[in-house]
């Protein structure tokens, strides 16, 4: 007996409705996706019930003829595909045609639309996917789609949806960030109880972005703009000044599209890595552009997610754009000052403190020792982190371009405790405690001087052999060089095995398993390593920490100073490297309060 049979076209509808329309907002994405695509400069969204009575979507775009609008129900009609080719250059938010077939199979829907120009427009009746009415009707220019009670003949999956403020909360969130990808748009959304958002059009990314988090917020955004000659990225970052406890705030836009991207995320962060504390997240709208063949964004249903052709190059340049906004440095203070090198006392101090420990545990040698690599940087001649990229800069912007001099411009009243310097802001007390100082300005310093020249290896007494699956041994291949740069000496040893001899000194006791492993599956996953970058943080970080003379030490008002130089020169930022502040402001409006006088 024959088991196997094909499907009825409503069926299998309803099955790609599963994937598609998982809930109310789901449709709504769809729908005003239609709307975008439509060339619509105004969509207006009213939901009931959270979506589950009604959502309703107007817009005044190009509107659809009869036939079209009988078509467009159909599974894989679309206007906005021609050929294979077109696949792997999209430009529209829609594309594969399921959308209106899926939503139409699983709820009541109404279409009402009209071209512009043309002397009536149409209103179609569909009911659980099968078409109910067609008539003409009069109409303005553009499209209404209807979708009400859905999931109404899937029972089980009606089941599924949440409260009514729960699914709002959804509809609401994307309509937040589709207002924030397109500001030339206007949109509203109404809900049972009114007004939930309303965009006028024609406003700019950075008014869109007062009117959801408020002018404070909106005036400190710090502009992102960084290009290779086929990735853009641009946006808006705010200072480590602000931090949420959540990442809700990261917008990341691939061509427009909103998407949860774990390259985009990752190197986002490691651009903020020691700006902000750990755990803590800034508000970030990011958008990168790019040849549409370049990303494939047909990798889900729902193309919320996408695929870079070059992740690795996406991850440099979001990280790098990211750092390079950052370290500009423009929240600290507006008057500009000659950036004056590390005072030449103290960039010895730093060099010796770091060689003799190092002569102490035996491992680095930051002498320039280490023979196998190039010539130090000139100390003082502050070399940016940036260019140890494997990016080529196309711009012309200065790496110090608005290079800030906030602690330089404090005016120092005294010490306290023989630990902490007072100084008088703009705008209240700063205090600032001088070990954590020291110790950033010498991570800093390290940082961005000894970046991969230094790193002394201690050859393994056994070599230890690590294997990894084949997509981590090709990543770790190719950043063989990197690595090596670190002082891991590993070479491949058949198959998707690799065999380690020496690895950086410093990193003695760890092991050397455990670390490759997880280098390997980082930069397998993000094309750079996380493991990577943080295992050199944390070397930095420890001669840092043994470079500083520790405990109470009274200074000298010129010794100060020319810490508060150190400070602005060598790029510090509110946080040491252990997560620990180097200062503190205490605002004059905080003081009047103590004293009872607010
Ligand atoms: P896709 O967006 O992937 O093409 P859909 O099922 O979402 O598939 O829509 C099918 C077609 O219906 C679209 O290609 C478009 O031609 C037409 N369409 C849908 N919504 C609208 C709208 N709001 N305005 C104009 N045309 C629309
Ligand atoms: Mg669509």
């Amino acid at each position: 007996m024959q088991k196997i049979k094909i499907l009825s076209e409503n069926l299998s509808n309803m099955i790609a409705a599963g994937e598609v329309v998982e809930r109310p907002f789901s449709v709504v994405k769809e729908l005003v996706e239609n709307s975008i695509d439509a060339g619509s400069s105004r969509i207006d969204i009213l939901i009931k019930e959270g979506g589950k009575r009604l959502v309703r979507i107007a817009d005044n775009g190009s509107g659809m003829s009869r036939d079209d609008m009988l078509l467009s129900l159909e599974r894989h009609a679309t206007s906005k595909l021609g050929c294979a080719d077109d696949l792997f250059n999209i430009t529209t938010m829609g594309f594969r045609g399921e959308a209106l077939a899926s939503i139409a199979s699983v709820s009541k829907m109404t279409i009402y639309s009209k071209e512009h120009g043309a002397v009536e427009g149409t209103e179609l009746i569909s009911e659980a996917g099968e078409i109910r009415d067609v008539r003409s009707a009069g109409l303005p220019g553009g499209t209404i789609v209807e979708v009400k009670n859905l999931f109404f003949n899937t029972p089980a999956r009606k089941k599924f949806l949440k409260t009514t403020s729960t699914e709002m909360g959804h509809i609401s969130d994307y309509v937040v960030r589709t207002a924030l990808a397109f500001p030339a748009i206007a949109f509203s959304l109404h809900g049972d109880k009114g007004v939930v958002h309303d965009f006028p059009s024609g406003g700019s990314i950075e008014e869109r972005v007062k009117l959801l988090f408020g002018r404070e917020t909106a005036g400190q955004l710090l502009v992102v703009e960084e290009e290779l000659p086929d990735l853009r990225i641009s946006g808006f970052i705010t200072p480590p000044t602000v931090q949420r406890s959540s990442a809700s705030g990261l917008y990341l836009y691939v061509n427009g599209r909103f998407v949860r991207d774990k390259v985009m995320r990752h190197a986002m962060l490691q651009g903020y890595e020691s700006f902000i504390m750990k755990g803590k997240y800034p508000l970030a709208l990011l958008f990168l552009e790019m040849d549409p063949s370049a990303v494939d964004v047909n990798v889900h249903p729902a193309k919320s997610e996408v695929k870079f052709r070059d992740s690795t190059q996406v991850h440099d340049l979001t990280r790098l754009a990211v750092y390079r906004t950052l370290q500009k440095r423009q929240w600290l203070g507006s008057e500009e000052k000659e950036s004056e090198g590390l005072t030449q006392n103290r960039a010895e101090d730093i060099k010796n403190a770091a060689s003799d420990y190092m002569a102490e545990s035996g491992s680095l040698d930051l002498r320039g020792g280490h023979t196998a690599h190039e010539e130090s940087p000139a100390y003082g001649q502050k070399p940016s982190r940036a260019d140890a990229l494997p990016i080529k800069r196309v711009d012309t912007k200065r790496e110090d371009e608005g290079s800030a001099s906030y602690f330089s411009s404090l005016n120092v009243i005294g010490q306290a405790g023989e630990m902490y310097i007072i100084c008088e802001g703009r705008d209240g007390l700063v205090l600032i405690d001088q070990h954590a100082a020291y110790e950033r300005i010498a991570f800093e310093t390290l940082k961005s001087g000894y970046v991969g020249k230094y790193f002394k290896s201690q050859n393994l007494l056994m070599p230890e052999t690590v294997e990894v699956t084949p997509k981590e041994a090709a990543a770790l291949e190719e950043n063989l060089p990197d690595i090596s740069r670190l002082g891991f000496e590993i070479e491949p040893f058949g198959g998707n095995s690799f065999i380690v001899s020496a690895v950086p000194a410093i990193l003695g006791t760890r092991s050397v398993k455990t670390i490759i492993a997880d280098m390997a599956s980082e930069l397998c996953e993000m094309g750079r390593s996380k493991a990577f970058a943080s295992a050199l943080d944390d070397i930095l970080k420890r001669i840092a920490c043994h470079s500083v003379v520790r405990g109470c030490r009274r200074m000298s008002h010129g010794e100060m100073r020319d810490l508060l130089r150190q400070m602005d020169s060598s790029g510090i930022v509110p946080h040491c490297p252990h997560g620990r502040p180097a200062h503190i402001d205490i605002k004059i409006a905080e003081i009047e309060k103590r004293f009872e006088r607010a």
